[in-house]
């Protein structure tokens, strides 16, 4: 996904090219797919910025609308998928994008056909797959029903964690010393240690367990610069009711879920006017989070690559990955496993949304499922 500024359109919209994106694909990866089926996408959103740096007139409705599009409402995340699809009308449309990406549970068998002989490597997204979204976001914990499904799926799987948040708070949400975990949406990578590896920006260090570990920082240059901006958001944003600011170590998040929807310019004003200066950062939209980024060419998708590598699974046709998430930033993720024709994307949604995934689970509970069914599989693959 091109994640450039844009000059003219509020909106960045970057269509999956449908018919392209099969193109290339080994046959026996794709679910069905009915031809011509096209929806329409609220996915692929980021604020319009001038060369200067600066916001265009965030007060547009355009800018507004923006904000709107890339945050449903709360009810439409959360709720209960029978009472979600109560409306024919979501139903029909659920059920007619779900031919275009099906379920991983329901094709369930053909994704194991696909992985018989192959070493299935996992990844998995963090807010909205592992955990439900909440509305303070310091209180997304994850159910113990959850940890122990990641625990016995990563006993059997190589499998990462790779999310938004600093690594720090992911490892302390999920609690797992079994796996990887790669924050800052993969700026900030634990991995394990390789013999060859001269990637820059990767260091030696040890894990909380005293274990040796290669950390991966190649955004380590804009910390300070990172630093320096929470503290001015945090200052800037103080008198805005419901508005909150987290620090990812390597982007900062501003949240507004829970501010009034009269006060959303006003977030958008002192997040501008703190980052007007900064033209090496950019911003863009998450669901009712504006996040501060570095403008580096790194993202969740070069992470998957990087943690391949690391684990030594690149380059091998025995390998499957499997990415499940449910953010705009996963789809660089997926984006990189449909490219390079080897594996699998899982989107976690319960409403149509435009998707370089294969498949799709509609919730958390839907996730854990399907961990849940990869562990049984192999279980008895192995008797
Ligand atoms: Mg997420």
């Amino acid at each position: 996904m091109d994640l450039k500024t844009n000059h003219t359109a509020p909106v960045i919209t970057d269509p999956v090219p449908i018919g392209k994106s099969r193109l290339g694909v080994h046959s026996s990866l794709l679910p069905y797919s009915p031809p011509g089926a096209v929806f329409s996408s609220n996915l692929f959103l980021t604020i319009p910025r001038k060369k200067t740096g600066i916001l265009d007139d965030i007060r547009s409705s355009t800018w507004l609308d923006a904000m709107k599009s890339s945050s449903p409402p709360h009810k439409r995340i959360n709720k209960d998928y029978n009472n979600e699809l109560a409306s024919p009308d979501v139903d029909v449309a659920y059920r007619a994008w779900m031919l275009k990406f099906p379920s991983a549970l329901g094709s369930f068998d053909r994704i194991t056909n696909f992985a018989k002989g192959k070493r299935i490597a996992l990844f998995l997204d963090y807010d909205g797959t592992l955990s439900p979204i909440v509305d303070n976001p310091d209180c997304a914990f994850m159910h113990n029903a959850m940890r122990k499904a990641v625990k016995m799926v990563a006993k059997y799987f190589p499998t990462a964690i790779i999310s938004g948040r600093s690594r720090d708070k992911v490892y302390e949400f999920v609690g797992l010393k079994e796996l990887y975990y790669a924050g800052s949406h993969g700026m900030d990578i634990m991995g394990p240690v390789r013999q060859s590896n001269d990637h820059p920006n990767c260091i030696k260090s040890t894990d909380k367990q005293g274990k040796e570990v290669n950390l991966f920082q190649p955004a380590s240059e804009f910390l300070p610069m990172i630093n320096e901006v929470f503290s001015s958001l945090v200052e800037n944003t103080k008198e805005i009711a419901g508005a909150k600011v987290e620090n990812n170590k390597f982007c900062v998040s501003v949240h507004y879920r829970n501010v009034d929807e009269k006060s959303w310019t006003t977030v958008a004003q002192c997040v501008n006017d703190v980052i007007k200066d900064y033209p090496r950062l950019r911003l863009s939209h998450g669901r009712k989070v504006l996040e501060v980024r570095p403008v580096i060419d790194w993202d969740k998708g070069k992470a998957v690559t990087f943690l391949l590598e690391s684990l030594g699974l690149s380059d091998s046709e025995d390998v499957l990955p499997i990415y499940v998430g449910d953010d705009r930033t996963d789809e660089d993720a997926f984006k990189v496993l449909r490219e390079g024709t080897y594996g699998y994307g899982i989107l976690v949604s319960s409403m149509p949304k435009e998707s370089n995934a294969f498949y799709s689970l509609k919730d958390t509970t839907e996730v854990m499922e399907f961990l849940r069914s990869l562990v049984a599989w192999k279980k008895s693959s192995a008797l």
